[in-house]
């Protein structure tokens, strides 16, 4: 087992694969993009997949796939059919926007992948348009549609809570629980992404989402599951799917959090908002062995910070851009 020094186990590797999109979220990117990775700088999956059971020696059993957009990388499929049958890999998911997901649901499925989280911002098929910048709604509807008819449950459903932007549809997503298999989860807009647009004032805090879902009742709390990491679990009565709530900002959920994160250019980061970080890929491209891979996890583990400070003046926007880190 893998402990940090505040006694955090640390069993959690969110991997980034790509940091190409295929979406162009406003508060994540710029119209245009931003600069890309190098093809040749971006790990090929046999780096990850060495890393990934070096690290699961050591105790790291815990993986996700994120980018940019997970999906759009060549070869994804196959390259979950090899992850999933590392010995070490006792859960394996992945987090994507779901504009590719109705046409690959099956293969991913039939890949060894056990669930997924889809992130959507909007119910209404115009919103989803402004966000986004592309006008795909029913296309990631339809990949929701087919993830539940294959039941890769739990099925996360991550909206980014923005005032003045979404704030009006909290309580349509909690009502999608009532009817259908689905974990909808409210996650605090965070300052990290497109250049200086977070504001403060854009923030709808977990307290204020929770007020705005009143009319429906009391929410029961759930038992946290073991592999819940820092979310809280509700369900409305009657419901059959359930609530999270995410407050990275208002609750300050660094006590819990059990992860470390891998870019794809091959370097640990420690935490969403430390710039720090250690470079797994020169290492393994210098020839590197398995035990200098150990010994770099360890000096991450050493480098985790105890906290973020994003409620602090000691606060400073990370240097990548969320989709060069993985969210
Ligand atoms: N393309 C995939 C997707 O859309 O899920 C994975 C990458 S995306 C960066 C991962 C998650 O980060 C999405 O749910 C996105 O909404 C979220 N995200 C991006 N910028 C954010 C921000 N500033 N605050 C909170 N969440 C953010």
């Amino acid at each position: 087992m893998l402990f940090d020094p505040y006694k955090r186990r640390i069993n959690y590797l969110r991997i980034s694969v790509t940091d190409r999109c295929n979406l162009r979220c406003r508060y994540c990117m710029p119209e245009e993009g931003v600069p890309l990775i190098s093809h040749q700088d971006v790990l090929s999956y046999e780096e990850i997949l060495r890393i990934v059971r070096v690290f699961g020696s050591e105790g790291i059993s815990k993986i996700r796939l994120t980018g940019g957009e997970p999906l759009i990388r060549k070869g994804i499929v196959d390259f979950i059919s090899r992850l999933s049958q590392i010995e070490t890999v006792k859960d394996l998911s992945l987090t994507t926007n779901g504009i590719l997901l109705k046409d690959l649901a099956r293969d991913l499925k039939d890949a060894g992948l056990k669930r997924i989280n889809i992130s959507l911002d909007s119910l209404r098929r115009e919103r989803f348009h402004q966000i986004t910048r592309r006008d795909d709604f029913e296309r990631v509807w339809g990949g929701i549609e087919e993830a539940i008819s294959l039941e890769l449950f739990p099925i996360k459903i991550n909206m980014v809570a923005i005032k003045g932007v979404n704030d009006d549809e909290i309580e349509s997503f909690a009502r999608l629980t009532l009817h259908l298999p689905l974990t909808v989860r409210y996650i605090e807009y965070m300052p990290s992404g497109n250049g200086d647009s977070w504001k403060e004032t854009d923030l709808l805090t977990i307290p204020q989402i929770q007020h705005l879902l009143e009319n429906l009742g009391p929410l029961i709390p759930l038992s946290p599951d073991r592999w819940d990491g820092p979310a809280r679990r509700f369900r409305i009565d009657g419901s059959i799917g359930e609530i999270g709530f995410i407050g990275a900002i208002s609750s300050h959920f660094c006590s819990d959090c059990n992860r470390l994160r891998l870019t794809p250019d091959g370097k640990i980061r420690t935490c969403l908002f430390s710039d720090q970080e250690i470079d797994l890929k020169e290492i393994m491209r210098k020839g590197g062995s398995d035990d200098d891979l150990k010994e770099r996890l360890l000096t991450a583990l050493e480098a985790k910070p105890e906290r973020h400070h994003i409620n602090s003046r000691l606060f400073k926007k990370c240097q990548r851009n969320m989709s060069a880190i993985g969210g």
